[in-house]
């Protein structure tokens, strides 16, 4: 597969910014001023605010490619993998395709970028359909497809040898947005990486504790990570929170531990959820659960009247609502209330 071809001609002949860091004594050529508030901030953050952040994330990068097992250069950083989905449909244009009920910014930007989008309808158990999909791929040759795999909303992953038929049908670009996989069973395609080249996966820090810091980044061929990289805003990751998630993630017990608590507490959810009867909770490998009542609306705005925010799904999901998985405390108040409402 010719990377290259598939890139937007606008996209193919561009450059990518240049600002690589180079070291000096006296730095005189960014535009910067030289007074910061370093004094101040310097003893929280030890950042000097008047410099603008690394624009490879060095360090951060190495802490995540070797958690991952990959090379450094397999990796571009996103302000949140909300960006990354940006900058993919502005490298390589569309018709962008993904199965619907999904995460909606796929449609929302490619939409705003003025890229034909593709919709293809799940299957009744919330899977891609194969046939419908490979349809589609055949018929309309999107150059993107994204799949959210665990999806966002409905909770489930879909089936590895689905996703493989379509990336194998492809001959576009096919990203497997990885965003709820630190709660799921299964262990994601990072592993095909190398098997497939018009494979992306796309992760973020946003469901695992450090949402704060709008952090995504993706997986790929050096090839792809190279075009992606010309449309990247120089300086879109800033430094505090490159210097945050580079020291947040070599605190794995903290972060196994959040993540064993939420899933233990999404399969307590469940199982109070469906002993209430009028509740139909469906099967989870995120950090929420969609569930199905009689009368969302009442349920959405008697649990609201209760404190208690839910998500509203009924657009995308026929009477399903979208509950988050919170502390112990948090979910037996909402399994509280839910009870009372329902019954
Ligand atoms: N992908 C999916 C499937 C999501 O649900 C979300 C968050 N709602 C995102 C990506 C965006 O995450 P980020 O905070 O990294 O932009």
């Amino acid at each position: 597969m010719d990377i290259s071809k598939l890139v937007k001609k606008e996209v193919s002949g561009l450059k990518a910014y240049n600002a690589k860091e180079i070291p000096c004594r006296i730095k005189l050529d960014a535009n910067e001023s030289p007074y910061g508030f370093s004094d101040a901030l310097q003893g929280i953050t030890g950042i000097r605010t008047n410099r603008y952040p690394d624009p490879e994330a060095k360090a951060l990068r190495r802490v995540i490619a070797k958690d991952l097992g990959v090379g450094t250069g397999n990796i571009l950083f996103g302000n949140g993998s909300d960006e990354l989905i940006y900058y993919l449909i502005t490298t390589f244009g569309g018709p962008v395709s993904y199965p619907v009920p999904t995460f909606s910014m796929y449609g929302i930007i490619g939409q705003a970028l003025g890229e034909e989008k593709v919709e293809v309808p799940l299957d009744k158990d919330f899977d891609i359909d194969a046939d419908l999909f490979l349809t589609a791929v055949k018929k309309e040759k999107p150059k993107l497809i994204f799949f959210s795999s665990p999806n966002n909303p409905t909770g489930n992953c879909f089936s590895t040898d689905r996703i493989l038929k379509v990336l194998e049908a492809s001959k576009g670009i096919v990203v497997v947005d990885e965003a709820y996989q630190p709660f799921s069973s299964e262990r994601g395609m990072l592993p095909l990486l190398k098997d497939y080249r018009n494979l992306v996966i796309m992760r973020t820090l946003s469901k695992i504790g450090l949402a704060a810091l709008r952090l995504g980044f993706m997986v790929a061929d050096p090839e792809i990570i190279g075009e992606v990289n010309k449309v990247r805003l120089p300086f879109n990751l800033n430094s505090f929170s490159q210097a945050v998630a580079a020291a947040a993630l070599k605190r794995k017990r903290e972060f196994r531990a959040s993540i064993r608590t939420i899933i233990s507490e999404r399969g307590r959810l469940i199982e109070e959820m469906e002993r209430i009867g009028a509740v139909t909770p469906f099967p989870s490998e995120a950090n929420f659960i969609l569930f199905r009542v009689a009368d969302p609306d009442h349920v959405y705005a008697s649990l609201l009247r209760k404190g208690i925010l839910v998500r509203n799904l009924t657009d995308a999901v026929k009477d399903c609502l979208r509950v988050t998985v919170g502390t112990p405390k948090e979910n037996t108040a909402f399994l509280k209330a839910l009870k009372q409402i329902v019954r």
